[in-house]
């Protein structure tokens, strides 16, 4: 649950991005301000091409070249991050790419809990190639997790997945988050999916992203019904259409 008397976990104020390109500069992100608190799980949904990417990339520190701030400073922050693209290294076995996320100091420690944790103890030994997408993101989420995040930020980690592989990395996400109490900042396409785990959704106008609603969800986890999240999405679509499917 949100801690709402602490300082934010991850505050984010960016007032421009801007790439180049040989017609002019392509604004991805303007005036787009929000908050995370320490355990809490917010949404981002925002079309195609809005510049979700480009803002967790922003506020991760791998993109310092914008107009704006956030804090705390991310060199300063723990977080992990799963993309879309597992992004392992091919010739590195499983244990061994989570091992190397870790600082070298703490390279040797026990990862047994972790990869019990996430099911991956029978692949620890194996090379990504040998891995289904859905097994290899989870690689990709132990790495994340190894180094004890105080915020965890997924672009689009359940994409591609079919809905039975989808549903099993997400209950393993946010169970691993729950227990270590992390902040989880989930950029998602999918509406209904957001509705089921997120305590707050950040809607994003079409490039440059900017926010167009804050949407929080009051109603317990233990209560969304189907026809809750039915409801909330429909009434979302017709208030947002250029950012909810209806
Ligand atoms: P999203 O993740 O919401 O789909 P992105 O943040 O990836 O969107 O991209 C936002 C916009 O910025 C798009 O128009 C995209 O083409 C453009 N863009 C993204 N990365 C670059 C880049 N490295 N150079 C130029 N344009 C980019
Ligand atoms: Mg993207």
């Amino acid at each position: 649950m949100p801690d709402a008397g602490a300082d934010p976990a991850l505050s984010v104020a960016i007032r421009r991005k801007a790439y180049a390109s040989r017609s002019g500069p392509v604004e991805a992100v303007r005036d787009l301000t929000f908050t995370v608190q320490p355990g809490e799980t917010v949404c981002l949904i925002g079309p195609s091409g809005a510049g979700k990417t480009t803002t967790l990339r922003i506020l991760l520190g791998l993109d310092r070249d914008y107009e704006g701030t956030v804090t705390p400073d991310p060199d300063r922050v723990r977080s992990g991050m799963v993309f879309q693209e597992p992004r392992l290294l091919p010739w590195r076995s499983v244990e061994e790419n989570v091992r190397l996320s870790l600082p070298r100091r703490e390279r040797g420690r026990s990862l047994d809990a972790l990869f019990d944790e996430l099911g991956l103890a029978p692949w620890r030994g194996s090379y990504p190639r040998e891995l289904s997408l859905g097994m290899a993101r989870r690689v990709a989420l132990a790495r994340a997790l190894a180094i004890e995040p105080r915020l965890l930020v997924l672009d689009e980690p359940f994409v591609s997945l079919d809905d039975a592989a989808a549903a099993g990395l997400r209950g393993i996400v946010f169970a691993a988050a729950r227990r270590r109490g992390a902040a989880v900042l989930m950029v998602t396409h999918n509406v209904p999916e957001a509705l089921e785990v997120a305590d707050r959704l950040l809607l994003l106008t079409p490039r440059p992203a900017s926010l167009a609603a804050t949407v929080p969800l009051a109603t317990p986890r233990p209560e969304r019904s189907r026809a809750w999240a039915d409801a909330v999405r429909q009434d979302l679509a017709a208030r947002f259409p250029a950012t909810v499917a209806a």
